[in-house]
């Protein structure tokens, strides 16, 4: 593993979860993908991270969950994370990458990927994973979305360097449809879920990323860039966010 994917590691593994994001959001698209919590589901979490979406899974719904992310450190931590609240029976986790799952065809009632899919791509995200999906299954993404018409300059370079498919909801629900899936529902989530849960804690670890590397040029150059994107998050909240896609594959 290079040094560099080592360093984010570290710095991201002690978080509660490793993008925007909250308990209650995930609750909410739970709810409103009509998830019932008696039905006995098989749900895969692409991109789980330490599971902050697949502990909530696991507690709220009659499920079987596949916990999936091509980083193992990560899934250990979700393994003792799991264990610590009574919920190892069921969630099991797949070190793999998202872009060659070993899943087999129509194995699955729900897709779930919370600030994760931007990894292949949105679009690509719902051609690929449509396969895994029994029909009628409901697919749950968090995807950058613009939120206003204009943006200034500043913070559209920015994100089209960072993630080129970020566009407008109005242009990811053309997505969802061109894809072929039919739109549950979407909302985007609030700032709590940047600050309170992802940058604040992130911030708050900093000191001690940067103590326990020495101070290094590598560590301090990655707490640089967390820096800026706070920033522009802060500067410019308003214009982008996270949205929270559930979406449908038809019966
Ligand atoms: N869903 C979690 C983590 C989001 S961060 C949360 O909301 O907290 C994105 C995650 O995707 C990271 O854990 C990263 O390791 C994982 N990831 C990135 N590229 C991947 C790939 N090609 N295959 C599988 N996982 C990947």
């Amino acid at each position: 593993m290079s040094d560099s994917m080592q360093l984010l590691i570290d710095l991201h593994l002690p978080g509660e979860r490793q993008g925007p994001g909250s308990d209650a959001c995930t609750e909410r698209a739970i709810e409103l993908a009509g998830l019932d919590a008696n039905t006995p589901l098989k749900i895969a979490d692409i991109g789980c991270g330490t599971g902050a979406a697949s502990l909530v899974l696991a507690r709220r719904l009659n499920a079987q969950i596949t916990a999936v992310d091509f980083l193992a450190p990560f899934l250990a931590e979700l393994r003792q994370r799991a264990a610590a609240q009574g919920l190892e029976g069921k969630i099991k986790t797949l070190c793999a990458s998202m872009d060659r799952l070993p899943f087999e065809s129509e194995q699955y009632d729900v897709i779930w990927s919370e600030g994760a899919v931007y990894n292949i791509g949105f679009e690509r995200g719902l051609a690929d994973w449509r396969a895994y999906l029994k029909p009628g299954g409901v697919m749950v993404l968090s995807e950058i979305s613009w939120l206003s018409d204009t943006r200034p300059p500043e913070l559209e370079a920015h994100w089209t360097a960072a993630y080129p498919e970020i566009d407008t909801v109005a242009n990811k629900l053309g997505v969802i449809e061109r894809q072929g899936y039919s739109l549950v529902d979407h909302f985007a989530l609030p700032e709590s879920c940047w600050m309170q849960h992802y940058y604040q804690p992130m911030m708050d670890r900093f000191d001690a990323f940067l103590a326990k590397h020495g101070e290094s040029d590598e560590a301090r150059a990655i707490v640089e860039l967390e820096h800026a994107e706070i920033e522009l998050y802060q500067r410019h909240k308003d214009r982008f966010g996270y949205v929270m896609y559930i979406v449908r594959k038809p019966a």
